[in-house]
């Protein structure tokens, strides 16, 4: 962070993002050193990896789920409450991808689909073989 211009030196003062330790710099400057560069970059890598392990965690959770809901039923609509699925942990925000089947919209996560039913609050699952 640009705290002031240092004309008498022809640099910026600056707080590092990191240790907020004060220093000079070029304008664009964020950190004191190397260190405490890489150790930002180290902790947006962490955290970067943190959260894609969680992703894939309730991608898999909810295929888990759909699967066991769908009791080995392939090319066989079976219908559930969100209720259920979200109390069994199911987490509609894990990524998917909308395909169409028979021209409605539903959301596919690895072998399985499911499709929200606003007007009822219940899920129509599928497993496409
Ligand atoms: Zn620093």
């Amino acid at each position: 962070m640009i705290i002031s211009w240092q004309s008498h030196i022809g640099k910026y003062l600056h707080r590092c993002d990191e240790c907020g330790e004060e220093f000079n710099g070029r304008k664009n400057q964020q950190y004191c050193n190397l260190k405490c560069k890489a150790k930002h970059n180290n902790d947006l890598a962490i955290s970067r990896r943190d959260r894609e392990k969680e992703m894939t965690a309730g991608y898999l959770r909810n295929i888990e789920l759909v699967s066991k809901e769908l009791n080995g039923l392939t090319n066989e609509v079976v219908t559930v409450s969100m209720e259920r699925l979200l109390a069994l942990g199911f987490d509609p925000t894990v990524p998917n991808k909308r395909v169409k089947i028979e021209g409605d919209l539903w959301y596919q996560i690895g072998p399985v689909s499911y499709r929200p039913l606003i007007e009822s609050n219940e899920v129509e699952l599928i497993k496409l073989e």
